[in-house]
């Protein structure tokens, strides 16, 4: 409630601010939102998806000199000319020119991991900026001027206050599409990314896509800024949009609490007046005229990094009540779900399968099946190759040599995500989850391939109907799991055996066939083991083929149909639970020789 009034407050003040404000501070509100737009788009590229980009001030440039251009070039070649003379078609083509740009660019630079990526951005950003300076007909250094106002409903912007509304609406809309987008499937692929690509990828997340995505439209909420400037400016050069103000976007998302929506505005606002303050008051502190500015925004910004990392946001809103959660289960129907494969058939055939990791053989020459309503152990001393034989049946990892099938289709070479969508999902022996997202969110991800709808619906909050029954599907798993308490807790906040029991709501929301759990049980109280035991059970009878690497012996013994018993990455035994635990190797291998 605090929070919704604080928000009509807040669009109040935006609303008669030019009425009561100086032509001044009306300026520097315009650029507030000029940045603001940007740094929205930063907040989704680096806060959310963790992707950094020094560059986005380029994009900017983009924006701002396809509208220039076009709007006052003499004479336009035939196939453009219909593109000149409106601003509306200078936005409509600099969409277009930063869109490919940015394509390309993120098909260049997004494969780059680790600080490779930032540098890449560097890189281009740099260029772009000497490319504006360098073009003849965008005029050098000196730039262009004689840049058209924009005209809205016969009203023409020419001063700073009308010019005032047009931003911010650009603003709210940009803050707007965000956050839909990011309360959406796809918005959870997106949030999925910085969890790292591997989960992603196996709950059938195109990852490669997810990023060039938010490039994309981080790119195009900057070329958006840049039309604005260059309507409001009426005038451009190539200064503007060099590498230092793209450092300047950046910092002010990461002030502003890199991950939150409204923090980019917050991040925009007290850096650019404060800029214009230390700017007015430096040089006459010192009594010498410099860009002293950027010194303290030097050390400020390693003050943020270390005592404030997630910005300025979640500082501020500690001191707002916090919004009642949204408490209520969600509902919707039923969403479509394979077919059940007969009982008995066999689901997943590996045939001499090897993996080597250099000079070590984890996986020699392996050879197992699962059928449909079963529940198939892989047991094992530690380091026998289990985790390993999982990746490479999962598409994790790919094997060296052998053969996977997948419901009779060789599924050797295709990796994690096509898997999936061939109805095979997994846990991992080492959680992955999204800790600031809740537990039905994580949930959700795993129901990623059973929507459709993509981004722009998203972002334009048309596929509800397609959400609320995904929702519902993962709130259905969560509570088949036993965590319906815990569904609106933040994940990371779970023990780790309920985050383990999280994993296999995850799996089964993709609508699995057949489900591989590496150690589920490990760090289960005993009740927990109890019920784990029971849903797996209820699973098998279902028809669900289950493969499960498992410690403890009184669990797998309990439960399993058949076992395969591994040691140093080969098969030793294979066979009913009781005749496995009478082998004499199995005895000497798995328990040392104890009996
Ligand atoms: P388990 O799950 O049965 O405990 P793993 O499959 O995790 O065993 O590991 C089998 C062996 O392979 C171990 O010796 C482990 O150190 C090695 N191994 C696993 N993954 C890798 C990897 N990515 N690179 C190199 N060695 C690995
Ligand atoms: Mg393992």
């Amino acid at each position: 409630m605090a929070r919704r009034l604080l928000l009509a407050g807040f669009l109040g003040l935006l609303l008669i601010s030019p009425l009561v404000a100086s032509e001044f501070h009306i300026t520097l509100l315009n650029y507030i939102g000029l940045y603001a737009i940007v740094a929205l788009g930063l907040v989704l590229l680096t806060g959310v998806g963790g992707l950094t980009s020094f560059g986005q001030a380029a994009f900017v440039g983009l924006g701002a000199y396809t509208t220039a251009y076009l709007s006052t070039a003499q004479s336009l070649p035939g196939w453009a000319s219909m593109l000149g003379g409106s601003p509306w078609m200078g936005l409509l083509a600099g969409l277009l020119v930063t869109g490919l740009v940015a394509y390309l660019l993120g098909l260049l630079t997004l494969r780059l991991s680790g600080h490779y990526l930032p540098l890449g951005t560097i890189a281009w950003g740099i260029s772009l900026y000497f490319l504006f300076g360098n073009l003849e007909f965008l005029g050098g250094h000196t730039g262009m001027s004689g840049i058209p106002a924009l005209s809205l409903f016969g009203i023409e912007l020419r001063d700073g206050r009308k010019f005032y509304y047009m931003v911010w609406a650009a603003v709210l809309g940009a803050v707007w599409l965000t956050q839909n987008l990011l309360n959406s499937r796809e918005g959870r692929a997106i949030r999925a990314l910085k969890g790292g690509v591997v989960m992603a990828e196996a709950m059938g997340v195109d990852t490669a896509r997810s990023k060039v995505l938010i490039f994309l439209i981080a790119a195009l909420f900057a070329c958006v800024s840049g039309w604005l400037y260059a309507h409001l400016q009426r005038f451009v050069n190539p200064t503007p949009f060099g590498l230092h103000i793209g450092i300047e976007y950046l910092f002010m998302a990461v002030v502003g609490g890199a991950a939150h929506v409204w923090g980019a505005l917050i991040g925009a606002g007290v850096i650019t007046v404060l800029k214009q303050w230390l700017q007015d008051w430096l040089p006459r502190l010192l009594g010498a005229s410099g860009n002293f500015e950027m010194i303290v925004f030097g050390v400020m910004m390693i003050f943020v990094l270390q005592r404030a990392r997630d910005g300025l946001w979640p500082i501020l809103t500690r001191f707002v009540p916090q919004r009642e959660a949204k408490r209520e289960v969600p509902q919707g129907d039923a969403l479509p779900k394979r077919p059940v494969p007969e009982s008995g058939r066999v689901l997943l055939e590996a045939r001499n399968v090897f993996k080597r990791f250099g000079g070590l053989v984890a996986n020699n020459n392996m050879s197992l099946t699962v059928k449909a309503g079963e529940v198939m152990a892989l047991i094992g001393p530690n380091g026998a190759g289990k985790s390993t034989m999982f990746n490479c049946v999962s598409g994790v990892d790919s094997a060296t040599e052998g053969e996977v099938l997948f419901r009779g289709e060789a599924v050797t070479h295709l990796n994690s995500r096509q898997i999936a969508r061939l109805g095979m999902s997994r846990t991992f022996q080492h959680v992955r989850l999204l800790p600031t997202m809740t537990v039905l969110e994580n949930v959700a991800i795993g129901g990623h391939l059973r929507g459709s709808k993509g981004v722009l619906s998203a972002m334009l909050h048309l596929e509800r109907g397609e959400e609320v029954r995904l929702l519902a599907e993962a709130a259905r798993q969560v509570e088949r799991v036993g965590l319906r308490d815990a569904m609106f807790e933040l994940a990371g906040s779970l023990a780790l055996g309920q985050q383990r029991t999280l994993e296999i709501a995850r799996a089964l929301c993709a609508d699995p066939c057949l489900l591989l759990l590496d150690e589920p049980a490990a760090g289960l109280r005993y009740m927990e083991k109890q019920s784990l035991a029971e849903l797996l059970r209820k699973l098998r009878g279902e028809g669900m083929g289950i493969l499960l690497v498992e410690h403890d012996m009184d669990f797998v013994m309990g439960l399993a149909d058949r076992v395969v018993v591994m040691e140093f990455g080969e098969k030793i035994a294979e066979g009913l639970p009781d005749e496995v635990q009478r082998d004499p190797v199995v005895l000497e291998a798995y328990l040392g020789g104890v009996d």
